[in-house]
This record gives structure tokens, C-alpha cells and sequence, in this order.
């Protein structure tokens, strides 16, 4: 059976007939078998409701303020319906017309004015853009049909806090849309609006989505997905391509308004992956949100701010240390059902932050029995976002150097740990948002200090690779910085005749994948970013040294000049693929594997430094942190305490002491103690000490796993950080052949076909500040990659390794492993 998709339109989408239209039009390209319609009101309509039943307290005309909206309405259905569906459609608007007006008369009398009956009211706008939309559905041929979302989403009746009841919504949400889904009708509903006046309708979409199991739920808005920041303050703004749920709850959270705060946690538990696409740009790609994170390694994803934030805060020397203190502040927040954002303490204050003021005035009666209470309106909060923030020291300082001038009042790293938030004055959120969005995020904008070379390779000329080494070499592309490299290497392949296309796998950060023109049968690989810090080229006659040498810039001219000799040939199913961030997380391997063209290829030769061998297998990674803790004290009586240093050394020697696994193939496990931290005085026993781990594998990773696992015990926490299982790769008659135990891009790349890896120059070179590739041996890596290409073609390829199953050949071993 094929799941639903959720797919849900926006205020902004459904705003007049020419968005009606198009939303109608993604329905058919992008709503799979079974679309399930969730429909916001019309952009504008919801507040205009909300004015009017405020309004209606006053015994004023409210409904005379709501005739153009209805009017617009009136608009779509006699452009886009028959006369006489125009006409149905016009009487169900009437009788909506007809029982807000009862409404706002009950609310004028002040018989029940409780929230409830605003909920009521509001809820008018959600039903007639659903009702409309599923007019307009059928009126493009659709078999649409309204549902009521009321009658699936089940809450609580405390408005206007209601809470949806999930095992009741789920079951009624099968009851209801289940038949119509399975006679091939298509359910439209209105969002449900009791949680949230203004955007309530993205949650009815995930409360819907997660009770159907739906693959996907879909967002559509007005902008091309979650961007970077808001749009309306920074012009520099982009999508981002993936967020994790953490970090898309945390942004929505904290203000990027494309998103409502509740959406994600139903998703979340479903395992859904959402999706906020552009109704505008229906194919742009827009952003991704799924358990899995990218990890952009010092950077952040995304700047939210919240604006109209209030702080209050408490001072109370004598209670705040006390038990039971904090507990009882909070109380009182909780009683009120006012949110606390932001909380910081100091020895004798909290401050808190909040955004619902309606309750604020009873609030500080209360805390007044707590301490002295201040109130500061006017401020906002600012809230930086990234997986990366967890394991990235640094960046707050990178913050708030950008904002140094700026007065910083409430700072926290949220508990996510994904987050980094503080508040400043509601003045100056623009100026604080536009800075650090231009210091973290648009870092590949700033100008490179190193004149980009402007030779370009003449027509027919041969192609020297030295010198197209050292261009390339001069050209610096520390990981998240690749924009510029991708950018001279599009052109420079443009102008030799390729077709080439670059594509973001993070903002800013380009994969280029070129072509003949023809589709690719084997692609050459390698990646365009190196390790800091950038060292310009040298020739000394026998040896091109500078960052990258060996490591990315000495392979990318020898696969360029290789695909170049193979051109005049006449081989033209060849592609060059260069992909960004393999140095960090392989983002843009990830990225390049979901390319439509990959699965055409058969196979891809990855370029790393293995001194021109056929690498027929990769030893695999684990990385881990132990964390220990200790119980604290005076270091003059150790005696009297345990220290988190001194258990953790225990464990390290006893790792080292250990015999992990060899495999005849691949050889040892090895493992390197890359990191020890711990500890804050000599005069004091550590209370905690980590050590990251990084494990070689040779067998599954759980064989490693649990051995280490067995040696720790309970004498720390384990964090697993990464692992990658250990590969084999295809092997080839005729090529000197090695095992190698650094990791590449390869396991990333299964899409792409077979893999190989070969590449001049040495890996013991790579990363040092003397990195350097011979000359001879980078013009027989041009002529390696020829001849396996050549090989590939004529079919002379001996195994096949399948990374992904896991079922691999034995590898060949004519002339045994290295
Ligand atoms: P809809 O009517 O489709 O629900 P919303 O108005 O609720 O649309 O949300 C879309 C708007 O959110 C965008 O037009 C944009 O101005 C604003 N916005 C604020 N922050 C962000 C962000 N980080 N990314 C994208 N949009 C944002
Ligand atoms: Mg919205």
C-alpha cells in the first residue's frame, strides 16, 4: 500500500485565484496516489477574524471589517468554478456569514465570551478555504472531498492552552479519512485552529500526517523552505537543504515564522520527514527535516530571532541557593500558562524570558513573594542554530565578537544542545541579526585574500597537469569555503566544452558535477575542500608542494587532464564529479548520492592519495568520547573523593592494553586517543575527564563495539560519535593493489555505482605543512586513471563490491594486498 502525503498550503498559498490554481497544480505533481489537502485560511483572514471578535466586545459592526475578505473569496470561486458550483459554494459562504454574525452578537451581549467562542469564530476562516479548496479541486477533476478537521483532531477544552488527545486523533483520524482514501478521494481540511490562531493549520498537518503514517508532509509556503534567517531582514538569506527535527523545532521555536513551533514533535515521533517547499517554485527543492542531521562542522545552520520578548527577573539573596526555589517560580509561570524562553541565573537573580504578556500583571504579584521583581519590555531573542554548535567550542565566542558593541542580556545554550540563544534590546535585533548572519554564514561571500589565477586552458592545447595543479592549489578551499575552487573549476571545464552543473550541498557550498553531454558510465571523483590552514604552491623541479597537493588538488588536475586524453579519444560517458566538505562530514558526498544521474552510472573512480594503487579495501571508523565523572574534593585529601582523571586513565590503559580484532584482509584494528580533556585545578580532584576515541575497524563495528564496551563498564558514558563499516572495493587486473586505512567519501557514493579508489601522491603527506606531490608521480596517476578507465569499458573488471548490502565478492588479489 502507498502512504499518504500530507500536503499542506499556507495562507499565502491559497490567497486568491492565481495560488488556487497552482495549488491545485501541485496536488497532481507533487501529492503522490493518496494526498491528503490540509488548507490554511486566506492569508489576511484569520487576524482579520481575531480584529473582528475583538471588536465584537465593543458592539461595533464587527463583520462590516470582513467584507473584502469574504469578497475575495467571492473572487476565486467565479474564476475557478462553474456557475452553478460558484453559486453552492456562495451559499455555504453565506451561512458562514450568517452564524459569525450569531457569534459576534453572543460575544457583543458578553453571554459567553470565552475563548473558546474566539476559537470559534476564527475557525470560520480555516472552513471556507477548505471548502473552496475542495470546490476547486473538483472543479480541475479531482474527486475532492471537505472533512471537517474537527472531526479528527480531538483536544482538550481548555482554550485557548487545548492539547490534542494523540490516540483518540489518530483513531478518528483513520475513521474518517481511511475509507475516502482508500475509494480514491482526496480529504481537504481546514487547519485546526484552538492551539494557534496563525499557523495551527502546519500542526493539523503533522497531527494528521503522523495519525495516518504518511510518507511526507508537505509545507507549502512563499518562500523556497527554511532559510538561513528571516528573509524580510536578511536579503543574503538561503535554504537550508536539511534540518534535523531538533533543529527545525528549535528554529521554529524561536521565531522563523515558515514553520509553527508544535509541527515538528508529531512528525518527530512518527518518524515523518517534512518538507517546506515554495508554491511559488513548486521544483525548487527546498528544505528537508528528518531525524538525520547534517553536521557542518564550525558553522550553524540558521539565526531565528523572536521579537516582543519581555524579561523579568527575580533577585533573592536569601532563597535563590534554597531547595525548592526555582520550583516554586516556575509555578507560577506554569499557573498563568506562560512559556519561559530563555533562563539564566546568577548567584542572587534569575531572569526569565517570556513572549505571552496577557498574564504578566498577576505574575509579578506573585513573584513579588519570591524577591524583587523588574520587568524589561522591548527586547527580542536570537537564537543560532546548528548540530554542529554540540560538538563545536568557539563559535559563541565567534558571536559575540561579531556583536561586541551590542548590549547582550540573557545568555543560554539551550539543553538541545543545538541552540545557542540570548536576548538583546528589540531595537537593535535587525543590526544583531544582519552581523552575525554575514559572519556565520556568509563566509564563502567575503573575499579571498589570494588572487584567483585567470589562465584558462586553450582549446586544443594539451593540458599540463602540473601547472593545472598548481592553479587549482592557489585557489584556497579549507572545508566550507569550496565556493570559489567550484566556481574557477566551472569555468575552466566550460570553456574545454563540458556541461557542467554546480549545486548546493549546503549554502553556499557547491558540488560540480560536469559532462560530456553524453550520460556518464564512469564518473571520476574527488573532493574540493582541503584541511587548514591554506598554503600557496611551490615548484622546486621535482616535487609541487601546497595544501592539497597530494590531497585533493594534485588528483583533481590528474582526473581533469585524464578525462581530457580520454575525450580526444572519444570516450564520452565519462562525468567529473567534486563534491564539497569530505574532510568534515561528507555533506557533499551525501549530497551527490541523491543525484538524478547516479544510478545511470556504473561506476565511480574516487581519487584519494594512494600512491597510485588500486585500493581494494577501506578500513572502517568508529569515533566515541568517554565521558567519567568523579565526585570532586580537595587534592590534599584524595582519600576523600574520586577523581574523573584518574578513572579514566584506568580505562585508557586498559583499551590500550587490549587486543582488538585483525582480519586477513584489511589487518589490524587500530585506534588513536585523539583527544583528553578534563579537569579545572591541580588543587582539586576532577569531577569530570573525556577522551575521544578514534577506532580503525577491520571487522563489523559491533565486534569492536562490544569489546569496548566490556572493557568500559559502567567506569564511563560512551558517546557514539560516527561509524563507518570497513569496504571492500573493486579490484582490477593489472594495477598494483593496497588496503587503506583512512576513510573517504567512497561509502557515501553508492548510487553511483561500483567504486574504485586510486590517486597519486600519499596519504603520510596529506594534511602536514610540507604536503607535496612528486611530479612524475602525479603525471602517472593521468595515466592510471586513463588505463582503468579504458579497462573499465572493456569490461575487464574482476569484482563487484556492493557497499550496500553488505554481501561483498571476495576482492581479487592477483599480486596480493599492500
Ligand atoms: P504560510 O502562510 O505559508 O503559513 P507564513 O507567513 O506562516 O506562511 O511563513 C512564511 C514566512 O515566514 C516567509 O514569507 C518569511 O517571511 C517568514 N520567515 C521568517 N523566518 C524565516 C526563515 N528562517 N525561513 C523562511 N521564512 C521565514
Ligand atoms: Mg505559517
Amino acid at each position: 500500500m502507498t502512504y499518504p502525503i500530507v500536503v499542506k498550503f499556507g495562507g499565502t498559498s491559497v490567497q486568491d485565484a492565481a495560488a488556487f490554481e497552482r495549488a491545485g497544480g501541485i496536488v497532481r505533481s507533487h501529492g503522490g496516489a493518496r494526498p491528503v489537502v490540509v488548507v490554511s485560511a486566506l492569508s489576511g483572514m484569520t487576524d482579520a477574524l481575531l480584529a473582528a471578535a475583538a471588536t465584537a466586545h465593543d458592539g461595533t459592526a464587527a463583520l462590516d471589517s470582513l467584507e473584502p475578505l469574504f469578497e475575495r473569496h467571492r473572487q476565486v470561486a467565479r474564476q475557478l468554478l462553474s456557475t452553478a458550483a460558484a453559486t453552492t459554494w456562495c451559499t455555504e459562504l453565506d451561512r458562514s456569514i450568517h452564524s459569525l454574525t450569531d457569534l459576534a452578537g453572543r460575544i457583543t451581549r458578553g453571554a459567553d465570551t470565552g475563548p473558546a467562542l474566539h476559537d470559534e469564530f476564527a475557525a470560520h476562516g480555516e472552513h471556507l478555504a477548505a471548502t473552496l479548496c475542495s470546490a476547486v479541486l473538483e472543479a480541475r477533476g479531482f474527486r475532492a472531498r471537505y472533512v471537517d478537521a474537527r472531526r479528527c483532531i480531538v483536544t482538550t477544552d481548555e482554550h485557548p492552552a487545548a492539547v490534542p488527545l494523540l490516540a483518540e486523533t489518530r483513531t478518528r483520524t483513520q475513521g474518517e479519512l481511511g475509507p475516502l482514501l482508500d475509494v480514491g478521494e482526496i480529504p481537504v481540511l481546514g487547519g485546526y485552529v484552538a492551539a494557534a490562531a496563525n499557523g495551527g493549520s502546519d500542526y493539523s498537518a503533522a497531527l494528521i500526517g503522523a495519525s495516518l503514517s504518511a510518507s511526507e508532509i508537505q509545507i507549502w509556503t512563499d518562500v523556497s523552505g527554511v532559510l538561513t534567517a528571516d528573509p524580510r531582514i536578511v536579503r543574503a538569506a538561503r535554504t537550508i537543504p536539511r534540518l534535523s527535527y531538533a533543529e527545525a523545532a528549535e528554529l521554529a521555536y524561536f521565531g522563523a515564522k515558515v514553520l509553527h513551533p508544535r509541527t515538528i514533535q508529531p512528525a518527530m515521533d512518527a518518524g515523518i520527514p517534512v518538507r517546506i517547499c515554495n508554491s511559488h517554485a513548486p521544483d525548487d527543492p527546498g528544505t528537508l527535516v528528518t531525524a538525520e542531521a547534517d553536521i557542518w562542522p564550525e558553522t550553524v545552520k540558521a539565526i531565528a530571532h523572536k521579537r516582543g520578548i519581555t524579561i523579568v527577573q527575580v533577585a533573592s539573596a536569601r532563597m535563590l541557593g534554597a531547595y525548592g526555589f526555582l520550583r516554586a517560580l516556575f509555578d507560577v509561570f506554569e499557573r498563568h500558562h506562560t512559556a519561559v524562553d530563555v533562563v539564566a541565573t546568577s548567584e542572587v537573580s534569575v531572569s526569565l524570558s517570556v513572549e505571552e504578556t496577557a498574564a504578566l500583571p498577576q505574575i509579578v504579584a506573585e513573584l513579588r513573594r519570591l524577591g524583587e521583581v523588574r520587568v524589561e519590555p522591548r527586547r527580542a531573542v536570537v537564537c543560532i542554530v546548528g548540530e554542529g554548535l554540540r560538538a563545536t567550542p568557539g563559535i559563541a565566542a565567534r558571536v559575540f565578537d561579531a556583536i561586541r558593541d551590542i548590549n547582550v542580556l540573557l545568555v543560554s545554550q539551550g539543553a538541545s544542545q543545538v541552540n545557542l540563544t540570548f536576548v538583546v534590546n528589540d531595537a537593535e535585533v535587525g543590526e544583531v541579526v544582519t552581523r552575525l548572519h554575514a559572519a556565520l554564514l556568509e563566509r564563502d561571500r567575503a573575499p579571498t585574500s589570494v588572487a584567483i589565477p585567470a589562465a584558462r586552458p586553450r582549446a586544443g592545447a594539451p593540458l599540463d597537469v602540473c601547472q593545472l595543479a598548481r592553479q587549482l592549489i592557489d585557489i584556497p578551499s579549507i572545508s566550507g569555503e569550496e565556493a570559489a575552487i567550484a566556481r574557477f573549476l566551472a569555468e575552466y571545464l566550460t570553456d574545454l566544452g563540458y556541461r557542467v552543473a554546480l549545486a548546493d550541498a549546503a549554502p553556499g557550498r557547491p558540488n560540480l558535477f560536469a559532462t560530456t553531454g553524453a550520460a556518464p558510465r564512469v564518473v571520476l571523483c574527488t573532493h574540493l575542500d582541503t584541511v587548514p590552514p591554506f598554503i600557496g604552491s611551490h615548484d622546486d623541479g621535482e616535487f609541487i608542494a601546497g595544501r592539497g597537493a597530494c590531497d585533493s588538488k594534485g588528483i583533481l588536475a590528474a582526473q581533469i587532464v585524464a578525462a581530457e586524453r580520454l575525450r580526444a579519444d572519444g570516450f564520452a560517458e565519462l562525468g567529473l564529479l567534486y563534491v564539497v566538505d569530505e574532510e568534515m562530514g561528507s555533506l557533499g558526498a551525501r549530497a551527490a548520492n541523491a543525484h538524478p544521474r547516479a544510478r545511470e552510472c556504473r561506476y565511480v573512480i574516487v581519487g584519494e592519495p594512494t600512491e597510485n594503487k588500486l585500493a581494494v579495501g577501506c578500513k572502517g571508523s568508529l569515533r566515541a568520547t568517554l565521558r567519567c565523572s568523579g565526585t570532586g574534593g580537595h587534592s590534599a585529601y584524595p582519600e576523600r573523593g574520586t577523581s574523573a582523571i584518574d578513572g579514566l586513565l584506568h580505562i585508557l590503559t586498559d583499551l590500550r592494553a587490549a587486543t582488538w580484532p585483525v582480519d586477513d584482509f584489511f589487518g589490524a584494528t587500530t585506534f588513536n586517543i585523539g583527544i583528553i580533556g578534563g579537569g579545572t585545578r591541580t588543587n582539586v580532584l576532577a569531577s569530570e575527564a573525556k577522551a575521544d576515541l578514534h577506532f580503525r575497524l577491520v571487522t563489523d563495528v559491533d565486534v569492536v563495539r562490544h569489546q569496548l564496551e566490556d572493557i568500559v563498564a559502567d567506569r564511563a558514558e560512551i558517546e557514539y560519535l560516527s561509524v563507518t563499516p570497513p569496504m571492500r572495493l573493486t579490484g582490477m587486473p593489472g594495477f598494483q593493489q593496497c588496503v587503506v586505512g583512512f576513510t573517504t567519501d567512497v561509502a557515501h557514493l553508492g548510487h553511483w555505482g561500483a567504486p574504485l579508489l586510486l590517486g597519486p601522491g600519499s596519504m603520510l603527506e596529506a594534511h602536514t605543512a610540507h604536503e607535496r606531490i612528486a611530479k612524475a608521480e602525479l603525471a602517472g596517476g593521468v595515466d592510471l586513471y586513463v588505463e582503468l578507465v579504458r579497462s573499465l569499458i572493456a569490461g575487464h573488471v574482476s569484482t563487484a563490491a556492493n557497499a550496500r548490502t553488505g554481501k561483498l565478492p571476495m576482492p581479487f588479489t592477483r599480486g596480493g594486498t599492500a
